[in-house]
């Protein structure tokens, strides 16, 4: 018969008897229950898709990381040389399912968490997920990805727009734009790789709206990635770094201005702390050069069944791609915790908790130069030393 007392396990709980929750099975969340796993931490990770690696498995058909294979693998798994430097996308995938397989992971999948909360007793944290699940967890690692939900801008018109509209997230390949009028919308890494994939599939037209120019570099220059580069410069000052950057760019990638393309006026490093990455080149510097991307100013909106330019023009294309980045969507998770700054980014990051929220950490929510698969793997070492620090801390005080 079930036992109809009241529990009074709340009362004598410690956070050291409570798994930690890791949210997101992306390499982020994977890499920290793994780290976690190996200091002898239950580590639980929710992921609201059916399976590990949701981001990787929607990302476009020719995507390969743009960071070394070597420099991508995440604690305790090679990746396998067999998967070549530059790793396709579905190599990714395969290697996420390997890693969690081999690593044994806890991994519950389908469940969404919608929002984490202070756990009554004051020991860790109330997590609200899907199927009206209440879990409590020692400590929480937030992975749910930097590229969370795609974000538009607020163009007028959109709504009246006749032809095909898509952000860059609904981008698979070329085939369905074949023998059509493309505009890119956004020059970061993805609008670039798009505009050439759209050339190299046989679009009738291709054009990139550019707003503010992009640094371009080479992936890699007589085998040297910019994976290195960014590795090596990443601790020096950011002002010696884009004094650095001008003459290595007039050295390595010719000047697009005549094309629409001038170099940028600001510093290659200062503008990767604004947030903005440069642009490995994949073949975009030769279709500017060679007419396939042409050039445009940005969008500002849409009007009479046409894209209206900043520059007055105004271009009618069957589809306009969207590549304008992503939001963190972590308002409604963590918002309330006032540990998100202004642009919804956590105020803090790897090891260290907001001080508002002890126990509350954040995986992948930077943009680093050195490679941003470099930088979880690094992160969850530095989160679970600090975690399971924190848990015996606990356990001996309790015991
Ligand atoms: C096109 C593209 C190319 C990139 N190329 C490289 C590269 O070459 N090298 C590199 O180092 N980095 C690259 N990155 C950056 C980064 O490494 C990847 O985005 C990487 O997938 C980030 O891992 P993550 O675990 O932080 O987030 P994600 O891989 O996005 O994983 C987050 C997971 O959390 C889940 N989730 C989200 N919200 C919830 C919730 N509320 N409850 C439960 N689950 C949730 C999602 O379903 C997802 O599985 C690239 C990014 C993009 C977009």
């Amino acid at each position: 018969m079930a036992d109809s007392r009241p529990s009074l396990a709340h009362l004598t709980a410690t956070p050291a008897d409570r798994p930690v929750y890791v949210i997101g099975a992306g390499p982020g969340g994977l890499a920290v229950a793994h780290a976690l796993r190996a200091r002898g931490v239950r580590a639980v990770i929710l992921e609201k898709a059916d399976r590990v690696g949701a981001s990787w498995r929607r990302h476009y058909d020719r995507l390969k990381l743009h960071t070394t294979r070597r420099l991508s693998a995440l604690p305790g798994l090679p990746i396998p040389r067999a998967f070549g430097r530059w790793v396709s996308r579905d190599d990714v995938v395969r290697y996420l399912e390997k890693y969690a397989e081999h690593h044994e992971l806890e991994i519950v999948t389908g469940v969404e968490v919608f929002r984490v909360e202070p756990a009554p007793d004051g020991a860790g944290w109330l997590l609200h997920a899907s199927g009206g699940r209440e879990l409590t967890g020692s400590a929480v690692v937030v992975a749910t990805g930097f590229n969370h939900t795609p974000r538009l801008p607020d163009w007028s018109g959109l709504e009246d727009w006749d032809g095909e509209f898509l952000h860059a997230s609904a981008y698979r390949n070329a085939r369905p734009f074949a023998d059509r009028d493309v505009l890119v919308v956004g020059v970061g890494n993805t609008g670039a790789e798009i505009a050439v994939d759209l050339v190299e599939g046989g679009a009738a037209r291709v054009r990139l709206a550019v707003r503010t120019v992009p640094h371009i570099v080479r992936r890699s220059t007589a085998g040297w990635s910019a994976q290195y580069t960014g590795i090596l410069v990443r601790r020096l000052p950011v002002r010696l770094v884009d004094r650095l950057a001008r003459p290595m760019a007039r050295l390595s990638t010719p000047d697009l201005s005549e094309h629409g393309l001038p170099r940028p006026e600001s510093g290659l490093y200062s503008r990767v702390r604004e947030g903005a990455i440069p642009v490995q080149d994949v073949g975009l510097i030769d279709a500017v050069r060679e007419g396939k991307v042409e050039i445009t100013a940005a969008v500002e909106g849409f009007e009479d069944g046409k894209v209206a330019l900043a520059d007055g023009s105004r271009v009618a294309p069957d589809a306009v791609i969207a590549a304008t980045g992503y939001s963190r969507g972590l308002d409604s998770l963590v918002g309330h915790l006032g540990v998100l700054d202004g642009r919804g980014r956590p105020v803090v990051h790897g090891a260290r908790s907001p001080k508002e929220a002890p126990g509350l950490y954040f995986t992948g929510f930077t943009n680093p130069i050195s490679g941003m698969f470099r930088e979880l793997a690094l992160d969850a070492e530095k989160i679970a030393r600090t975690i399971a620090r924190r848990l015996a801390r606990e356990a001996t005080r309790a015991g």
